[in-house]
């Protein structure tokens, strides 16, 4: 029986993360994945895929719809949906196989199969090949993430039905499609298709999309989406769906009040939030505990209720993003190595891949309202600035939030043109604990979407310059 210091289930940016770490650290590092390849959900149906067809719909939308008033003539101009799959899953091989790459040059041993615990040391893994093996190690990292939520009342199919999954592989433009949730994946999906020529429905329980994000966000938002044509349906609940070979009619009743209808479709996206995955894990073995959301529980240090069972990213608390579980598995690979290592979760940034872009960092305004903090709020819109309107992307705004006493900066939120890469000097200020005053004398460099976060940081002041 192989015996190992560390084995991490689950190969996704939490797992293979914390591997290397671990095997950077001098420790006898194992990695057990059920898929064919490496990566978890990011690599192989998230993130990437996704961003591959954000960046594939963005080219197609910007050539059909702003190339004629930059003076760009384009005839005959098509979207090949089959060609746009196989580069996708292009990028997704790639990538996939760069992590098998780290796993051999950290010395990791990758494991191929489903793992179940014996006991709190013991992991049988039933490999993909049919045969089995049992292996054990002073430590496990739980790194199993999240599924899709598909309630049964969907009638999820996968075939007129989708999850993320399948939407990600659909190979002829749809004509029109029903998604289900205003959230992130709704709405990066949602743009996919919108882009490319579908009419995209979105129905949206709450009365705004993206309702953990800062209200300003949200309108800015629902307004550029609008104009792609996306249609919106808040404060309205899907009941269910029922499907035919070619279509599908979504019910949709009306919150608060008796009234609903169906929309026909040829798809149904449902996307109404992810689920911790722990199922056959064999957690009955070990006295690891979930907690009521049924995610692992976890104290601060991602220790779970076993003493020598750790588990960090989707499965547990906190946001459901990459880079947070891998923070997470490096935290763990660091504490078991004996090292004091630190994540503030407050400072984990957030980005919605649409266009405009939407990212943030820090509490929104209704959260430090309702907190009663008192705090200052500095405005400033992408229309007033040059670098926008030369590249026609005036749709935005930075704001920036601090509190009114110390000026310490507690909320960045930002939705335009490359906000995703902008955030960053929120997140490096915040770290460091700047105040707004710090950010609105740092130097930006002119002409660049970057002078919209100098002008929110003045305009908190009643200072900006442009407007
Ligand atoms: P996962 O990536 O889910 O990996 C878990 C792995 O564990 C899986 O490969 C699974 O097969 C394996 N596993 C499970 N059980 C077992 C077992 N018993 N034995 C062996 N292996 C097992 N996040 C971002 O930050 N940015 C984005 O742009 C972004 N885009 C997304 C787009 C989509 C469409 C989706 C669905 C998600 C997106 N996310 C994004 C979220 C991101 O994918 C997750 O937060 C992230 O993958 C979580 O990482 P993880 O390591 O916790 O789990
Ligand atoms: P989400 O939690 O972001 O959004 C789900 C939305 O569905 C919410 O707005 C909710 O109010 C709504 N909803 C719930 N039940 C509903 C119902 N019955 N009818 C209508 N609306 C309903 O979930 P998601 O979009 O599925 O994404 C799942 C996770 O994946 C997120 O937590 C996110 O962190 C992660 N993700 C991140 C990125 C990114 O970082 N760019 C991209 C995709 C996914």
């Amino acid at each position: 029986m192989q015996n190992f210091d560390v084995v991490i289930i689950g190969a996704g940016p939490g797992g293979y993360v914390a591997a290397i770490r671990c095997a950077q650290l001098g420790m006898n590092t194992a990695i057990v994945e059920k898929r064919k390849t490496l990566g978890g959900t990011c690599l192989n149906v998230g993130c990437i895929p996704s961003k591959a067809l954000l960046d594939s719909s963005e080219h197609y939308h910007n050539a059909s719809h702003a190339f004629g008033e930059h003076g760009i003539k384009l005839e005959k101009l098509q979207v090949d949906m089959k060609q746009m799959i196989k580069r996708k899953q292009s990028v997704v091989d790639q990538t996939c196989s760069g992590v098998e790459y780290l796993m051999n040059k950290n010395k990791i041993t990758t494991i191929y199969g489903s793992g179940a615990f014996k006991d709190a040391n013991t992991l049988e893994v039933a490999l993909n090949d049919g045969e089995s093996d049992t292996i054990q190690a002073k430590h496990f990292i739980i790194a199993t993430g999240s599924k899709p939520n598909l309630p049964e009342s969907f009638n999820y199919d996968g075939k007129r039905v989708i999850s993320s999954t399948e939407a990600l592989e659909i190979d002829t433009v749809p004509k029109s499609m029903v998604v289900v949730g205003g959230g992130v994946i709704g709405l990066e999906l949602g743009s996919v298709y919108a882009r490319l020529g579908t009419e995209v429905s979105v129905v949206e329980y709450v009365d705004r999309i993206l309702p953990t994000m800062d209200k300003d966000c949200s309108k800015e938002l629902t307004r550029s989406l609008k104009k792609l044509g996306m249609k919106f349906y808040f404060k309205h609940a899907v009941v269910g769906t029922k499907a035919t070979a070619k279509s599908v009619t979504v019910n949709i009743n009306k919150r608060d009040s008796e009234e609903s209808f169906d929309i026909k479709a040829d798809y149904c996206l449902v996307a109404i939030g992810r689920i911790p995955y722990t199922e056959g894990l064999g957690l009955e073995n070990t006295g690891v505990k979930l907690d009521e959301r049924g995610r692992i529980q976890t104290d601060d240090h991602f220790r779970t209720t076993t003493p020598n069972i750790y588990a960090i990213g989707d499965v547990v608390k906190g946001m459901m993003l990459a880079h947070k579980a891998e923070e997470e598995g490096v935290f763990v690979a660091e504490m078991l190595a004996g090292q004091k290592p630190h994540i503030d979760h407050n400072l984990i940034p957030g980005v919605v891949y649409t266009w405009p872009e939407v990212a943030a960092v820090g509490k929104t305004e209704e959260e430090l309202k309702a907190a009663g903090t008192a705090i200052r709020v500095g405005k400033f819109p992408y229309k007033a600035l040059g670098r926008a309107r030369a590249s026609m992307d005036i749709d935005g705004m930075v704001k920036v939030i601090s509190d009114a006493t110390t000026d310490e900066i507690l909320g960045v939120h930002m939705v335009g043109a490359r906000v995703a890469d902008m955030i960053m000097e929120a997140v490096a200020l915040m770290e460091f604990r700047a105040s707004a005053e710090d950010m609105a004398r740092i130097c930006h460099p002119h002409p660049t979407y970057t002078e919209a976060v100098k002008e929110a940081a003045l305009a908190l002041d009643g200072r900006a310059l442009h407007i």
